[in-house]
């Protein structure tokens, strides 16, 4: 399992690193926390002629949360750093959580946020919560930015909607709605440091009663190629009072959506089971948190 003989460039602002991805397009892959990157380069998998260590560039790392307005978090700031954060604890627990998930301490001091999305794997943590949360991303190139929806970005396994020259810079995570919460949950053998069967994550915002769903997102990981956003939930929970039966037919109707595969992890069968289990777990849970019970 030797790597491939390749070029390693450590530019120092975005500047230089935008310079670089630019002029060795495709020939070049950007190194973050490489948890990914050297793992696959080492099955062969991919054989880059040039390496862009982005860790470097301090502008690509960090966390500035504004009060009303929400959180910009760079691309390359640590797992740990998002599991730590106090701002993240308090306003966005389920992504939070979900970082401090990943992995090991050491693994997730290395990895970053961006290198969880850009990896583009159906099974990755943080994607599942950030889409709940309506994160943007910000993809940059030498010609401009343009800005996204997660959802929109991750397009299959290994896909992104990224151009030649653009990398992503940072995630924007709009600020909470009043009356809302937003869980996370997953099933796997996390003391093997296995990576999980079946994520999911909820967004419940209420309605200024207290009690009527105004809006709900239910997205799922690891069952499908890419985070797949529910459609059926809202269209049975928005406008409801949620009760144990309304509970039950959206943690079905999310089971029916569910595509997911058999493979060394989970039978796809056992996964179609976990969605329902977590979908009732968390809408229950995000509703009662939302509530302010
Ligand atoms: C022991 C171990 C346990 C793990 N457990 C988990 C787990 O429980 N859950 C989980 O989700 N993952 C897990 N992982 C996978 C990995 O740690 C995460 O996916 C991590 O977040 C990847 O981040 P990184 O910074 O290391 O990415 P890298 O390996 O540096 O990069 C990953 C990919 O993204 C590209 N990339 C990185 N940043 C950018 C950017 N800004 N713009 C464009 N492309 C970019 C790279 O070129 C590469 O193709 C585990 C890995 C290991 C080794």
């Amino acid at each position: 399992m030797f790597l491939n003989h390749f070029e390693y460039v450590a530019p120092n602002t975005p500047a230089e690193t935008l310079e670089l991805v630019g002029r060795l397009g495709s020939k070049a892959k950007i190194l973050a926390g490489g948890t990914d990157l050297l793992i696959v380069m080492k099955t062969k998998a991919i054989s880059p002629e040039y390496l862009i260590d982005i860790n470097g560039v301090e502008e690509f790392k960090g966390i500035v949360y504004e009060e009303g307005k929400g959180a910009v978090i760079s691309t390359n700031t640590k797992l740990a750093d998002i599991q730590y954060s106090e701002e993240i604890k308090a306003k966005y627990p389920a992504l939070a959580y979900a970082a401090g998930e990943v992995g090991s301490s050491q693994v997730r001091h290395m990895a970053s946020l961006g290198g969880n999305s850009c990896n583009a794997s159906p099974a990755a943590e943080t994607p599942t919560p950030l889409v709940a949360l309506g994160a943007k991303v910000t993809l940059e190139s030498l010609s401009g930015e343009r800005e996204l929806p997660l959802e929109e970005f991750i397009l299959g396994v290994r896909k992104l909607d990224l151009a030649e020259g653009e990398m992503l810079t940072k995630f924007t995570l709009p600020e909470p709605a009043e009356k809302s919460a937003c869980r996370y949950a997953y099933m796997g053998r996390r003391d093997t440091m296995e990576i999980d069967c079946v994520n999911m994550a909820v967004n419940i915002e209420l309605d200024s009663d207290g009690e009527t769903v105004k809006n709900v997102k239910l997205v799922m990981g690891s069952v499908y190629p890419r985070p797949l956003v529910s459609q059926e939930v809202p269209a049975l929970l928005v406008g409801q009072k949620l009760s144990e039966e309304l509970i039950e037919k959206a943690a079905a109707a999310a089971q029916g959506e569910a595509k997911p595969i058999d493979d060394i992890r989970a039978s796809a069968e056992y996964r179609r089971e976990i969605v329902k289990v977590l979908a009732r777990r968390l809408l229950k849970e995000t509703y009662q948190a939302a509530k302010g019970v």
